[in-house]
């Protein structure tokens, strides 16, 4: 039967990273396009998903038989803090007419994309999937986890009233080609990374907010996809998974820095700030349930990660979200 998987926000870091393995694995392999399948990468361009009827049509174009669902407002904690209420209001329009049109039509499967934002605040280490419900988010994105949130308390709606089989993915920090590299509203990585190349640019010192001693989980955005490409083949449950590296891959700001230093080929002079605050030490997630499930994985080492990011960053500066 042939199959045509539409990837919502195909455009953006995960999007592009999924087309990427989808067009350079080999045919028929493990993550590569199968002989019988369409993959289908869109972007708002093709229909504001926030609108039903644009949302409807982009489904009568393309009859998706399977769903990666991917687009969201995404920012960093300055607007997540200021326009709460747009975060609140487009996710749910964005996620409830995503879930809809694959409920009526007919879609057999959908994935869609939470976040580790989702998780209470206040709450035992490390984050499991057992744990989303269990207490409010922190205040500071209050708008993009709820709106989150409801999407798994909707796919167990969806299945317990039609029985349909949709799920939901739960990515720790990502990074990779693509990324959103504005100076003003990018994630850790690729804030870092630009201010790095800036400082290279300018002969000016590369300096770091906080001690540098925080440590994250960071996901390979390639790595995420082959992840992304394993559910849609051989993961249907209801229930989320987060898709993360283990905890004891946990890398501090500083190691993070140093690499960055390192693939930008910075040797100007870099120092951590110590009076800016750092956020939470550590904010662990498991990755048990993804190992158990999958069988084993391997996971791209961080620094030829980030190598790979940061290559394609300087050479697409021109065009790249900065
Ligand atoms: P990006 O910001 O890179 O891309 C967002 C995508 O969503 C773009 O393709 C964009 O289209 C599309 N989009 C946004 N608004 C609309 C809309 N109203 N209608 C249709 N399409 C829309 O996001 P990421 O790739 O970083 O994130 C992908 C998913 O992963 C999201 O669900 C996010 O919440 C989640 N996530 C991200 C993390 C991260 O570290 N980046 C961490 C954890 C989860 P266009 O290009 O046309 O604007």
């Amino acid at each position: 039967m042939a199959t045509v998987v539409l990837v919502t926000g195909g455009t953006g870091l995960v999007g592009k990273a999924i087309q990427h393995i989808i067009e350079t694995e080999p045919v028929g392999s493990k993550y590569g396009k199968l002989p019988n399948e369409t993959w289908i990468f869109a972007s708002s361009s093709e229909g504001d998903l926030r609108n039903p009827e644009q949302t409807n049509k982009l489904y009568e174009k393309y009859k998706p038989t399977h769903v990666i669902h991917l687009a969201a407002l995404v920012g960093g904690l300055f607007r997540n803090m200021k326009y709460k209420l747009t975060f609140l209001r487009d996710n749910i329009l964005i996620n409830d007419n995503v879930l809809h049109a694959s409920y009526t039509h007919k879609t057999t499967k959908l994935i869609s994309c939470l976040s580790t934002c989702v998780f209470p605040d206040k709450v035992e280490y490390p984050l499991d999937e057992n744990k989303i419900h269990s207490g409010p988010p922190h205040e500071s994105n209050f708008g993009y986890a709820h709106a989150k949130r409801m999407v798994d308390v909707q796919n167990h709606a969806y299945k317990e009233e039609f029985g349909c089989n949709f799920t939901s993915a739960i990515p720790t920090n990502i990074f990779g080609p693509h990324d959103n590299y504005d100076l003003e509203d990018a994630h850790v990585i690729p804030a870092l990374v630009h201010k790095c190349y800036l400082a290279k640019q300018n002969g000016t010192p590369f300096i770091v907010a906080g001690t540098g001693k925080p440590l994250r989980q960071f996901i390979f955005s390639h790595d995420l996809a082959k992840l992304f490409i394993w559910m849609l083949r051989d993961y249907d449950d209801v229930e989320p998974i987060i898709l993360s590296v283990g905890e004891d891959e946990e890398v501090s700001i500083k190691e993070v820095t140093d690499a960055i230093v390192k693939a930008v080929g910075f040797e100007g002079h870099y120092s951590f700030d110590t009076t800016k605050a750092d956020g939470q030490f550590r904010k662990p997630a498991s990755n048990k349930k993804l190992l158990d499930r999958i069988g084993g994985f391997q996971f791209t080492p961080f620094e030829q990660a980030l190598d790979i990011s940061v290559k394609w960053f300087i050479e697409n500066y021109d065009t790249a979200r900065t």
